[in-house]
């Protein structure tokens, strides 16, 4: 087992030196003189647990400003599907792969995906040295051909990894996918042991359509069909009621909520006030890029309490709870031990440096990493054990630039 001794780095206050043996924290307080494969000095670094985005679509990271500004069917319609009707497999990988280099930079290791060709999702996720839960997109309009080729593929694939790669069972929406396909997908979900990860109540229009199509909102249309329980991963879950999110609470469903998205989109305010009273369990997600624009759960975490502000009052979503559903809460609900900074748990974390001076005074570390801080404090950062950016430095980095580039122009050239 590989040994990785990092030394003389702040953690909750004290300086003190960690020891990592394979991909977890060994020893939290390691004396100096330790002897490990490998050493990093991180003097006036502070190590906090990385993130977990529970909701996104990491290749479109390759759609970054193409349609801004619109609402969600027009916006969805006249340009985000037309331009992905025209990516290829390696456009996939390359958007992707570009995700994992932002998500990396920002203090990103593991997160949930929702897209097609998971396979090319895959092996970007394996190359960058992260986590993913890569969801395998189902819609009606597949046809039953393909549906079934897709469940094949999520029934009998194996992750090429050493356990940082899983798969999710992913019908798109209630307006997309059908309550029988919903239930097959369900039952594949609970067979396969894996997530099962989709869009819930969105937009008001979502659930309006809802209502008339099956007499009931997705909420309750999801918990008559048997979907909901403690493996599925909902998204936006803006416009939900008590008694919904009662539901929620009661079969498990981790909730991920995307501020970003739904303030672009004109969605409507997450209800984050009355969610947690009810007890719900609560995530973060960025969404896809086409929607945010970017990946970076940090600001995400700043504008989830922001928002939750407007509409509550200046108590409502403190630093320190919605950090929690940033890190810890999104590391259960991809079924990790991880998102804290413990003994025995997998060794994914940030180094933040102490000298940038966006944390400067340094009166509460929490505070400044949600309402100050920008990625450029991000100084290295672990996963697995393992270094994935060590001082600033991710492999393949300009490879991966110049790739996505590519990969626009050939499309647009399409
Ligand atoms: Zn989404």
């Amino acid at each position: 087992m590989s040994t990785l001794l990092i030394r003389n780095v702040q953690l909750d206050g004290n300086v003190t030196n960690i020891l990592i043996e394979g991909n977890r924290f060994a020893n939290l307080t390691a004396p100096a003189d330790t002897v490990a494969d490998e050493t990093y000095d991180a003097s006036g670094l502070v190590l906090v647990p990385s993130f977990f985005n529970t909701h996104t679509h990491a290749s479109m990271t390759l759609l970054r400003g193409y349609a801004d500004d619109l609402p969600l069917f027009p916006w969805l319609n006249d340009h985000i599907w037309p331009f992905e009707g025209k990516m290829r497999a390696e456009d996939i990988y390359a958007g992707a792969k570009l995700a994992t280099l932002e998500m990396i930079r920002s203090g990103t290791t593991w997160f949930c995906d929702m897209y097609w060709m998971a396979e090319e999702t895959v092996r970007a996720v394996a190359e960058s040295g992260i986590r993913a839960t890569v969801g395998v997109t189902l819609m009606d309009h597949l046809g039953e051909a393909e549906i079934k080729r897709q469940l094949d593929f999520l029934a009998n694939w194996k992750d090429p990894t050493n356990g940082r790669i899983s798969l999710a069972v992913a019908p798109h929406a209630v307006y997309t996918v059908s309550g029988e396909l919903l239930q097959r997908c369900a039952e594949a979900a609970k067979a396969n042991g894996q997530t099962l990860t989709l869009h819930v109540s969105e937009t008001e229009k979502e659930v309006q359509d809802c209502i008339e199509a099956h007499g009931m909102s997705p909420v309750r249309w999801l918990d008559h069909l048997g979907v909901l329980s403690d493996n599925v991963i909902a998204a936006h879950v803006v416009h939900i009621d008590e008694e919904e999110a009662e539901i929620l609470k009661e079969r498990g469903v981790w909730i991920a909520h995307n501020p970003c998205s739904n303030m672009k989109l004109s969605s409507g305010i997450f209800a984050s006030d009355m969610l947690l009273k009810k007890g719900c369990r609560l995530t973060l997600g960025t969404d896809g890029t086409a929607s945010n624009n970017n990946l970076d759960m940090r600001e995400e975490m700043k504008f989830a309490a922001l928002l939750a502000k407007v509409r509550y009052t200046s108590e409502t979503l403190p630093a320190g709870e919605i950090l929690r559903w940033a890190t810890r809460n999104g590391a259960q609900a991809a079924g990790l031990d991880a998102g804290v900074i413990r003994e025995g748990a997998l060794a994914d974390a940030v180094f933040l440096d102490l000298e940038n001076e966006r944390l400067v005074p340094n009166f509460n570390l929490t505070s400044n990493w949600v309402y100050s801080a920008d990625t450029r404090a991000v100084r290295s950062v672990l996963c697995d054990g393992k270094f994935v950016m060590k001082d600033g430095m991710v492999e393949d980095a300009q490879e991966t630039i110049a790739r996505a580039r590519q990969s626009v122009k050939a499309i647009l050239s399409r």
